[in-house]
């Protein structure tokens, strides 16, 4: 049996949703009502809350500002044809959670105050979730070290919190990537499998001079020779050549996505030949040359499935198939988004 946690509510006096045009929202932006918040202080959890949504009163010295000990995770629920509001895969999301934690010497998050905090701010602000097929709410929890102390070790306190935020339509544009042979993402032994805010502000420069060469995301590869394939940009990524679903497999240096856990599962139920393993760089350009891929694209919670349209490297670029030829990832896309928002059978139990 799970404990009940006992979550103190104020509600906001006047909702901000009648100001919210659900046809237009940009991502990251419009924030809903309320927000959930717990303290670890003397080494307990505690000071459940539900409050208005609205800033924190920080002090400068907080060492997360300083030294980033801090983790997140993002998922997404959506709205069913008949009301129902499910969300997809949360206890994967928590159990990543708790593998950053431990990377980051975090304490770990009790499933009971995720599970309960995360279903009571959802409760509370029902009505921010959209009901379209396409939108949906974007949910935001994070952990981080509120120690106002700049020496460093681990905090002795931290927050957890929880916001979300509605997402509008998001069809991803198809992308030019470009494979990153310099920079590095994530190295051997570090906290590449983390969602951990450092991981992201180191890929800001990278991500910004291949933007000022026309490409939209970076291939990440290994940080010890960039010989190996690794992620692209924020998502997992994934080829078809010839056919063969082939994808890097998750090692401490690529983040192990859900949504690539869930293809993965829906290709090997449709009998698709699978591969999870190391993949050079070698091997994508020979296959780019030879015209044998037939599909690349990213996967993540953001676009689900983001296609590759070109790949970049060493001042080559190589145009992949037509999207609509793509019969794989269009495939999945169309899968995913039935289950998700319920129109599909739900034969994995995904939908919470
Ligand atoms: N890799 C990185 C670095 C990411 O930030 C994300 C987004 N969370 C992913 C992959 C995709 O993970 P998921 O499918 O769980 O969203």
């Amino acid at each position: 049996m799970t404990e009940t946690i006992d979550i103190k509510v104020t509600r906001i006096k006047e909702s901000k949703l009648p100001g919210v045009d659900f046809d237009n929202i940009p991502f990251g932006r419009i924030y809903t009502d309320h927000m959930f918040m717990a303290d670890y202080i003397d080494g307990k959890w505690q000071n459940f809350e539900i409050l208005p949504y609205g800033p924190l009163e920080l002090d400068p010295a907080t060492t997360t500002l300083h030294y980033a000990q801090s983790i997140f995770e993002g998922l997404k629920a959506y709205k069913s044809e008949s009301g129902e509001t499910l969300v997809f895969r949360p206890f994967a999301n928590f159990e990543r959670l708790n593998k950053s934690a431990e990377r980051m010497c975090i304490p770990e998050v009790p499933k009971e105050l995720y599970e309960q905090g995360m279903k009571a701010l959802l409760e509370i602000d029902n009505d921010w979730i959209p009901e379209e097929v396409g939108k949906s709410l974007y949910i935001r929890p994070f952990v981080f070290g509120t120690d106002d102390f700049i020496g460093i070790r681990p905090s002795d306190n931290y927050k957890f919190m929880i916001i979300t935020c509605p997402v509008g339509s998001y069809y991803a544009e198809p992308v030019s990537v470009k494979i990153e042979t310099h920079y590095t993402r994530a190295a051997k032994g570090g906290v590449g499998y983390a969602k951990t805010a450092g991981n992201y502000a180191a890929s800001l420069y990278p991500a910004k001079l291949a933007a000022q060469e026309g490409y939209q995301q970076l291939i990440w590869t290994d940080g010890q020779d960039h010989k190996y394939i690794e992620e692209s940009g924020t998502m997992n990524i994934m080829f078809r050549i010839d056919d063969t679903l082939i994808t890097p497999h998750t090692g401490d240096s690529v983040l192990p996505g859900i949504t690539r856990d869930s293809v993965l599962k829906l290709a090997r139920d449709w009998g698709y030949k699978v591969e999870e393993r190391k993949i050079s760089v070698d091997e994508v350009v020979k296959a780019a040359q030879e015209g044998r891929i037939q599909e690349a694209f990213g996967t993540g919670t953001a676009a689900t499935i983001a296609h590759i349209k070109k790949i970049g490297y060493e001042g080559a670029d190589y145009e992949l198939p037509p999207i609509k030829e793509r019969e794989w990832s269009n495939k999945f896309l169309k899968e995913l988004d039935m289950i998700k928002y319920g129109q599909a059978e739900d034969k994995f139990g995904w939908n919470y």
